[in-house]
Parts: C-alpha cells; sequence; structure tokens
C-alpha cells in the first residue's frame, strides 16, 4: 500500500497500531508534553469544538458523531479523548464515548473497500486471510427461497474469539459460525462489528492510579489553562446532564409511580449495565424488553433504556418494541433465567429471591418462581408498610 494511503488510513482510524510507526512524534510523546504542545499552538480552538461537540453528542445520546473529519485533527482528538477519559473516571461518561466513538467508526468501516479492510486487520495483527473467489459458507432455506452467506475473508478462530470476548451472544459462539481448519468464515459487516468492540475497549481505560497519583497528574495537565478550560466546560456540560442521565431509566409503572426500586436482582442488573453503557446479550435484551413491556412501560421509555446501548440503532430498536408489544411476550421466568445463569439473588444477597415468601392464601413458604411475580410480593410489602406507618400517625393523633 501507498505511503500516502496508509497515513489516509491512520487519519481515519488513530487507533491502529501504524500510528505509533507512522507518527511517533505525536503518539510517544510525554501526554503531559503532548497536552501542552497541542493547547498551546494555533489548533487549541479547532480540537475544543471539536471535543465539545463529542461530548454534546454522547451526551444528548446521538447514535453517530456530527463532526467526524479525516485529517490530522482526527489523530489528536483521539489521543486527547484518551486522556480526558481516563482523568474524568467516570464509567457512564466513559461508555457513552466509548460508544459513539466506536459506531462511528464501525459505519466507516463498513464503508472501506477489501484492499483497506485487509491493511487494517494486518495491522491489528490480526490472522485474517482474504481469498480471492467469494465463499459460500452457508446456505440458509427457508420454504422455497435460499438465502446464501458468501465473503471473501476467514479470521484464525483465536483472534475470532479474543475480539468477541465480550460479545456474549449465542450467535457469535465458535459453534455457531463456519469453522473449517481452525478459520471463521465472517462477512466483513460481522468483523467490523467485532473491531468496533476492540475501539470501544480502547476507550474504555482501565483507571488503575492511585488517587493521589491521579490527582498529581490533573493538577500538572491544569497548568495547561486553555485545557483546563475544556475540562471545567466538559463537566459542567455534565453535570447539567447528569440528573437526566441517572433517571433515565426511573419508568414509572402507573404515571407518577416509580417502581424501579421493587425491581428484582436480574432486571436491576441489566437497567444497570444499559445505563452505563455497556453491552446487552442477546437474551438479556429480550428478557429486558419482555418485562418491561408487560408493565406497560411506554415504548419511547423502553427505546430509551436500550438507546445507550453500543450498537443501538434507533429504528431496528423502534421496530422490535412494537413488535414485542403486539405479541405480548412474557419475559422468561426465574427457571429459565437461572438456566441463562442470569439470575442474580445469590451476588445481590436478596432475601426474597433467596428465601421465598409466605403465602397466606397457600399457608405456605413459597420461592419466587417469576421476576413478575417479585415486583407483586414487594409492591404488597410496601403498601402494607405504608398502611402501618398511615394507621400509627392516627393513632397519635
Ligand atoms: S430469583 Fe428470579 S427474580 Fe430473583 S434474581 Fe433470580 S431470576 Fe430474578
Amino acid at each position: 500500500m501507498a505511503l500516502s494511503d496508509i497515513f489516509d488510513l491512520i487519519k481515519r482510524y488513530p487507533w491502529l497500531s501504524s500510528l505509533k510507526k507512522y507518527y511517533s512524534d505525536i503518539a510517544s510523546k510525554d501526554p503531559i508534553n503532548f497536552i501542552n504542545e497541542i493547547f498551546t499552538s494555533n489548533k487549541t480552538e479547532e480540537l475544543k469544538n471539536k471535543i465539545l461537540n463529542l461530548f454534546n453528542d454522547a451526551f444528548n445520546n446521538i447514535e453517530q458523531m456530527t463532526d467526524y473529519d479525516f485529517d490530522e485533527i482526527n489523530i489528536f482528538i483521539y489521543l486527547i479523548l484518551r486522556i480526558l477519559l481516563y482523568i474524568l473516571n467516570n464509567k457512564i461518561i466513559s461508555n457513552r464515548i466509548a460508544n459513539i466513538y466506536s459506531k462511528t467508526t464501525y459505519n466507516e468501516l463498513n464503508k472501506e473497500n477489501e484492499y483497506n479492510l485487509y491493511y487494517i486487520y494486518q495491522d491489528l495483527n490480526l490472522e485474517v486471510i482474504f481469498e480471492e473467489q467469494e465463499i459460500i459458507y452457508k446456505k440458509i432455506v427457508v420454504k422455497d427461497q435460499q438465502e446464501l452467506y458468501k465473503t471473501n475473508f476467514k479470521i484464525s478462530y483465536i483472534d475470532y474469539l479474543k475480539l468477541a470476548s465480550n460479545l456474549k451472544d449465542e450467535y457469535r459462539r465458535l459453534v455457531n459460525n463456519a469453522l473449517q481448519h481452525g478459520y471463521v468464515y465472517i462477512k466483513t459487516e460481522s468483523l467490523n462489528r467485532l473491531l468496533q468492540e476492540h475501539v470501544r475497549s480502547k476507550l474504555l481505560i482501565q483507571n488503575n492510579e492511585i488517587p493521589i497519583d491521579l490527582e498529581k497528574f490533573k493538577e500538572k495537565l491544569f497548568e495547561i489553562q486553555e485545557f483546563k478550560n475544556l475540562f471545567d466546560h466538559i463537566t459542567n456540560i455534565w453535570e447539567s446532564k447528569k440528573e437526566e442521565f441517572e433517571y433515565s431509566i426511573d419508568i414509572t409503572f402507573k404515571e407518577g409511580l416509580d417502581i424501579s426500586e421493587l425491581f428484582p436482582p436480574c432486571v436491576k442488573e441489566i437497567l444497570s449495565k444499559a445505563r452505563e453503557g455497556q453491552n446487552l446479550i442477546h437474551t438479556e435484551r429480550l428478557f429486558i424488553l419482555w418485562f418491561l413491556n408487560s408493565l406497560k412501560y411506554p415504548e419511547e421509555k423502553i427505546i430509551n433504556v436500550f438507546s445507550t446501548l453500543p450498537d443501538f440503532d434507533e429504528e431496528k430498536t423502534a421496530y422490535q418494541v412494537k413488535y414485542a408489544m403486539k405479541k405480548g411476550y412474557t419475559p422468561y421466568s426465574c427457571k429459565s433465567l437461572k438456566s441463562y445463569n442470569m439470575c442474580l439473588a445469590k451476588a445481590y444477597k436478596d432475601k426474597l429471591c433467596i428465601e421465598g415468601y409466605f403465602s397466606k392464601l397457600q399457608n405456605e413458604q413459597k420461592l419466587i418462581s417469576h421476576p413478575l411475580k417479585y415486583i407483586e410480593v414487594q409492591q404488597y410489602r410496601t403498601s402494607k408498610r405504608s398502611q402501618r406507618s398511615e394507621n400509627q400517625i392516627i393513632d397519635k393523633k
């Protein structure tokens, strides 16, 4: 590949390993020197605007970056983002930024030709083979219609497993893919989706610094006034949006009545993962969709729960939500959830889930058999409690 093409690819995808080689002057710089140089240069204003736009997009739940160019600035943005997320040290913000950034990357990758894609896969040290002749690796026949799955790419199963390790959907399991002689045949969109996950994880930098070191690092960075202004601006936007974020999944059974506190651990866990912008596997998505639907949550509120996910697509989600509402599926029972390893009674040390409840009607201790039953029992207990306290007030009077 011509050198100029490689430089162009790195500008589009600064997370490539080639960055270190071809832009070593930028990539290997000490972070404080890097920030100092860039925020005292004539690029400062443009950078600040673009970064603020990105944070605004992410906080406003927009699916794709609205201000994304393929110039050198894109490289600076990527590097500054990593530093900003590191010092912001906020899981929700990191997930939001990582999601919108990686989703934009995915959409861009899908526009690349096979030649560029092959370079990208090689750059990431993935054992990917390009076959000149398209291979038909799967055939699905429904009634008289047949669908052929073709691809030019195959990836070693080891690299496939590495890339797919965070995506736990059933259909991504090795046994459910076309595997031959140690290679998985895969469509470019699916391979790019795995790369999306790789890019996402590159921005979710684990902050293992002991707080005192992080504070020292921040102090040094904040001596650079323009950078400090940018940081303050971002935290101000966050402060004004925070509440909206934290309560975005406060869903009411009846308008004005919040029952999310009554949710069982299996539901709370999924909602909390969604709120943080983590991936949900297919089974988790179905379960939460059917669960909220059984509680008659409005369509837009259900869509809102999914809006934080890395691969959120409003149109598709709206279609799936509408479909589920029409069909009226019942959410999984505790037995099914246990078989999917989605029961979190023990992890949450939840007394009601572990010990069950006493049924006056049947005069016996019963175990929770369904998450909706859990809510029913909790609701009953809550109403009894408030009735008791009301009576006490009347007695005192
Ligand atoms: S016992 Fe049932 S309701 Fe409770 S966490 Fe497990 S699956 Fe959910």
